[in-house]
């Protein structure tokens, strides 16, 4: 799956839609990252990645998967 097509959420910034159940495992296996700072996304992150530093931004915002689920960041269809 190519990350370009990853919808990051604008109502609920930042948040990320999934278009189905299993893509959430998919950006696990590629160690997705979000920045909550500006949106910005990663693919260095361990899913309990927290507080790193943003690439883009600067912000130590940019979380892994496990916790941007606990964070209810991702939106399941
Ligand atoms: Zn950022």
């Amino acid at each position: 799956m190519d990350l370009a097509t990853m919808k990051i959420s604008e109502s609920k910034p930042y948040a990320v839609e999934l278009e189905y159940s299993d893509e959430y495992l998919e950006l696990e296996e590629q160690h997705f990252g979000l920045c909550l700072a500006c949106g910005e996304e990663s693919t260095s992150c361990e899913p309990d990645a927290s507080n790193y530093t943003c690439e883009v931004c600067g912000a130590k915002k940019v979380y892994g998967t496990a916790n941007l689920l606990m964070m209810n960041r991702f939106i399941f269809p």
